[in-house]
């Protein structure tokens, strides 16, 4: 048996068997040059490799029609006809003769030349092509390079997940059902992989820096996803205690579950709102289920991150329609698409060196107007049936802000030439999780309806600490005193404008510091649904009158270490364990 400790980043209790799965990065192409009597033996290796790509795609489509949906199969039989063109083999033909360089490159030469020039059109349905494309010439290359890949969307039993990383387009579209914890070398607690873990109610632990190589196929596991403990074959004893501490978490969550109809009020009676983090539009039943006020955060992005489609303005559509009819009356806030970072679009974006400082959020959606503006008439067009607001992420200035309202605008004329209805009035937010933002929310608050505080990136970037780093995980304190100071500064510049202050970062659901955010002033907490019941418990439990205090001396802190165990301890002093 053994025993390895990592970051806590999904609670919940799983015992189950390992499966490691070491995911190959996409090789790089190999290039030379060739002579012209080779050219004939590259042309048959690109035969042979299309017969068997053909014949795998065959397979994935007859699967397709028996196990998923219409749509799913009509993508391979696209596949299938692109792999089988023979203009597009003609033209890889004469790229070869022409310029002697190998199969490899000439078929990944010309499919990134075709992809970008259909990417580029306006026409959705050549943008969709452009990603076939690049799925048919990833799966070539499989062939020519003699790479098997295993996805993890084929799972068919049951295993705790080990990985070193996973991305979250990976993260969403694995088969969940069979995924009963995951156990990550890389990560921290908000990471995107952490918070789909949540989402999803997989117990994860995270940031365990070489646990691939100490855990073996096969080996049963216990994660604990509060404790951050991962045990290795565990002995009875760890087993009886894993049973027992899994029927105490049920009765917890069971008990926490009754405070589902009450208001979060403080004993003195200000009412804070309490709302949903979602991911994907599933999720809008559970945030109905703990007793959600409203969505605070939808990550539209996440409907982009499926590999080989494009979400194209009906599904997106679809999707924002949905989340609102679930809700019925109550908020729906979309934040238009967060790309980039590590929820790289890796057919639109490429590689970038920095990419957490690079083109990101609005700054690839400002980039792509039509995109955007593609995402912001589906919103629009959706309104009608609902409560929606629109939100802004990564809005490092005003004239970010005032660009993105402009195609707002836009969007708003283009559906009433196409006679779509809309919602008037729609509250429109920004998203202040960038220092810049933070040190200007008094201009951006003339301009906002609102503000949501994303702690997650903001801790991120004051502190300059990547937040999926495990190994500065350390410094991303989200009670720093400059963190802190950047909070009562946001809060207080939305306040004198007159507009709400909202945290839809993963501080706004660590029950820990909400009597400190209270007593800062935060007017809206949005959370992963799980964690709405125990922030309710402890916002029904305090006064403002001690929150107030409990912040001034936040305030007054000078290490994150201090204000970590004045909130910690505070909160041992109110609510005592049972
Ligand atoms: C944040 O940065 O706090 C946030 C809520 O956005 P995301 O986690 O999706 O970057
Ligand atoms: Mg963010």
């Amino acid at each position: 048996m053994k025993k390895f400790t990592g970051i806590p980043a999904s609670s919940g209790i799983a015992i189950g068997k390992a499966f490691v799965y070491l995911e190959e990065d996409f090789p790089e192409i190999p290039r030379y040059s060739i002579r012209k009597n080779q050219v004939e033996t590259e042309w048959a290796r690109l035969l042979k490799a299309i017969v068997e790509a053909v014949e795998e795609v065959q397979v994935l489509q007859e699967r397709a029609v028996r196990e998923m949906s219409k749509e799913q199969a009509d993508i391979f039989a696209a596949h299938l006809l692109m792999l089988e063109d023979l203009d597009f083999q003609d033209q890889i033909k004469d790229r070869l003769r022409g310029n002697l360089q190998n199969i490899e490159w000439t078929v990944w030469d010309i499919s990134h030349e075709v992809a970008l020039k259909l990417m580029s059109s306006p026409d959705p349905l050549f943008r969709e092509r452009a990603v076939d494309i690049s799925d048919v010439s990833r799966r070539i290359m499989d062939k020519l390079l003699s790479i098997t890949r295993f996805s993890l969307a084929d799972l068919d039993q049951d295993v705790i997940l080990v990985v070193h990383d996973l991305l979250p387009s990976n993260a969403l579209n694995m088969n969940k059902a069979h995924v009963k914890g995951l156990v990550m070398d890389m990560g921290s607690r908000t990471s995107h992989t952490a918070i789909l873990a949540r989402a999803f109610n997989i117990p994860a632990v995270l940031g365990l820096s070489d646990i691939t190589q100490e855990i073996n196929n096969g080996d049963r596991l216990v994660v604990n996803g509060g404790t951050g403990e991962v045990i290795v074959n565990p002995g009875r004893p760890e087993l009886a205690r894993t049973e027992n501490a899994i029927s105490a978490f049920r009765k917890m969550n069971d008990d926490l579950l009754a405070l589902r109809n009450l208001p979060a009020e403080t004993l003195d009676g200000r009412r804070a709102l309490l709302k949903a983090n979602i991911e994907v539009p599933e999720e809008a039943d559970q945030a109905l289920r703990y007793g959600a006020e409203g969505i605070g955060l939808y990550r539209s992005e996440f409907l982009f991150l499926t590999p080989g489609k494009t979400a194209e303005e009906e599904e997106q559509y679809e999707a924002y329609r949905h989340v609102l009819k679930t809700m019925g009356d109550l908020p729906v806030t979309i934040r238009t698409m967060d790309v980039g970072g590590d929820k790289l679009l890796p057919d639109l974006q490429g590689d970038e060196k920095n990419p957490l400082l690079g083109w990101r959020a609005i700054r690839f959606s400002l980039a792509h107007p039509e995109l955007f503006k593609t995402q912001l008439r589906a919103i629009l067009r959706a309104s009608v049936d609902g409560n929606t607001r629109i939100m802004f992420p990564m809005i490092s200035g005003v004239e970010e802000l005032e660009e993105a309202l402009v195609l707002l605008e836009e969007a708003r004329s283009e559906c009433r030439n196409l006679g779509y209805a809309f919602a008037e009035n729609i509250e429109v937010g920004a998203m202040i999780e960038v220092p810049s933002a933070a040190m200007t929310a008094d201009i951006l608050a003339e301009r906002s309806d609102f503000f949501s505080i994303g702690t997650n990136d903001l801790v991120q970037y004051t502190l300059a600490a990547d937040r999926g780093n495990e190994r500065v995980n350390y410094l991303g304190q989200p009670c720093h005193p400059a963190v802190l100071r950047f909070l009562q500064m946001i809060i207080d510049a939305a306040h004198r404008k007159g507009i709400r202050a909202a945290m839809c970062g993963e501080l706004a659901g660590d029950p820990a510091v909400t009597p400190l955010l209270l007593g800062l002033g935060l007017d809206e907490f949005s959370m992963t649904a799980s964690s709405i019941p125990q922030v309710k418990r402890i916002i029904r439990g305090v006064s403002m009158e001690q929150c107030r205090v409990l912040a001034e001396e936040a305030l007054r802190s000078t290490s994150y270490r201090h204000v970590n165990s004045l909130v910690t301890g505070w909160l041992a002093e109110h609510f005592p364990p049972a």
